[in-house]
């Protein structure tokens, strides 16, 4: 095997951003980057926001462009997924039928929408470059729109499709937003802005069925509507894994250097099932993707160096932006900004700050959230009192 190449499969962001930090840090050999799409390795936040709204193309969220991955002799087998995999045997086949030998493998394959059970041509979801297209061109002015689902991708294809014009109605299961990652003053703050921005938010809601021209609710309502988009989460492409008899949980497991059960095979982003404060769980952030696909290219080069990035997120609705960092802990502080947003900070028993959530108009709460990544770094102990104290800056807290 020693003069097989690197292999990783999925070339989505974590696959693509793995790529080139391997080259980046200096591996020479053949390395090859597979992917079921055809597109170059993309970033897919801008799907919701930009593309959806006709201001960014593909070429502005690729991680790199063709020329760049020839200069770096990065072999991209495009619209060609792998298929099985036999870990014993160091060895992966190809849709085609081509069989690979591989010195190491990164598994990256990132996951796709859950569906409802029927398909139908009214009915769209949001997960590929592909499928943000047919949205953006089926969202017109004047479209009745329902929209399945209060997680994040529903919540910003609301928000998009409210700013191009359409009639927005969001239905959601849970008794409010994002409620799985977001605490309930977000929660309310998000309802509040949906509802003024004029999107119908009705919550604990349960569907019936969808019809050509209409949703049914199973309380009897009909919601006419000329489309649907449903956005109720994504399963994880766990199956060629899985069928190679590696560990799988709530994605790929793998231990603290990304390691499946599997040797010499990593995975890395929206697929990877790691320990994250005690718990296994998958992260389906952009954060995730670009640290982890970072960090298994390091560890296929040899450095065996455990994973510890600080996990977060963002989301971008309307002219208001969210983002935490760290993890939520149960004893929160709540400081409210100027800007009329809101800061959480949620400390562990010994007052150290262990993560942040902020919600505000813009882009304005980055420059806190970055702060409060140095405070969580630095592991100070912190007055609650001068937590919630707007007057009292966050760099002051950061000199002690
Ligand atoms: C619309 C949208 C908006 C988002 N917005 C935000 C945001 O604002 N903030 C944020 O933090 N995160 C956001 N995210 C999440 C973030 O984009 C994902 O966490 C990230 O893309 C995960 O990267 P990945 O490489 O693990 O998976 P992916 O990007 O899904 O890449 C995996 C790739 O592998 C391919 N693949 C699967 N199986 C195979 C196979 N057998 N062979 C070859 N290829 C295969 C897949 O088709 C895919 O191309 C958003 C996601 C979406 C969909």
């Amino acid at each position: 095997m020693m003069n097989a190449p690197l292999i990783i499969v999925g070339a989505g962001h974590a696959g693509g951003r793995a790529a080139l930090t391997l080259r980046e840090e200096g591996y020479a050999g053949r390395l090859i980057l597979i992917g079921d799409e055809l597109h170059l390795p993309y970033e897919r936040p801008p799907l919701s926001k930009g593309v959806l709204q006709g201001t960014a193309e593909l070429a502005g969220c690729t991680l790199c462009d063709s020329e760049r991955l020839a200069e770096l002799g990065i072999e991209h087998i495009a619209g060609n997924p792998a298929t099985h995999l036999q870990p014993q045997q160091h060895r992966l086949q190809l849709a085609d039928g081509q069989w690979l030998a591989y010195a190491g493998l990164l598994l990256a394959t990132g996951g796709r929408v859950r569906r409802l059970p029927q398909e139908q041509a009214h009915v769209l979801y949001l997960r590929t470059h592909d499928e943000a297209l047919a949205l953006r061109s089926a969202l017109k002015a004047g479209t009745r729109l329902v929209v399945v689902g209060g997680g994040f991708i529903g919540l910003e294809v609301a928000a998009t499709a409210r700013g191009l014009g359409c009639e927005v109605i969001l239905l959601e299961a849970g008794p409010r937003l994002a409620g799985r990652v977001l605490p309930p003053v977000i929660s309310e703050a998000l309802l509040a802005l949906h509802r003024q921005y004029g999107v119908d938010v009705r919550l604990n809601v349960a569907l019936e069925s969808i019809q050509t021209d209409a949703v049914w609710l199973v309380d009897g309502q009909r919601l006419p509507c000329d489309l649907v988009v449903v956005g109720i989460g994504m399963q994880p492409n766990t199956e060629l894994a899985a069928a190679a008899g590696l560990e799988v949980g709530q994605g790929i497991r793998v231990d603290s250097h990304l390691r499946t059960s599997a040797p010499g095979i990593y995975a890395a982003g929206d697929v990877c099932e790691f320990r994250l404060g005690g718990e296994y769980q998958r992260q389906e952030t952009w954060r995730n993707a670009e640290a982890q696909g970072r960090h298994a290219a390091l560890n296929l080069l040899g450095r065996d160096v455990p994973f510890e990035a600080l996990p977060g997120f963002w989301s971008d609705q309307y002219d208001w932006g969210l983002q935490a960092v760290g993890v939520i802990t149960p004893l929160t502080v709540s400081r409210p900004l100027a800007s009329g947003g809101v800061l959480l900070f949620y400390l562990d028993a010994d007052q150290r700050l262990q993560g942040a959530c902020g919600w505000a108009p813009g882009n304005s709460v980055a420059k806190d959230i970055k702060l409060c990544e140095r405070l969580i770094s630095a592991h100070l102990s912190l007055a609650r009192a001068s937590l919630a104290d707007p007057e009292l800056s966050l760099k002051h807290l950061l000199r002690g």
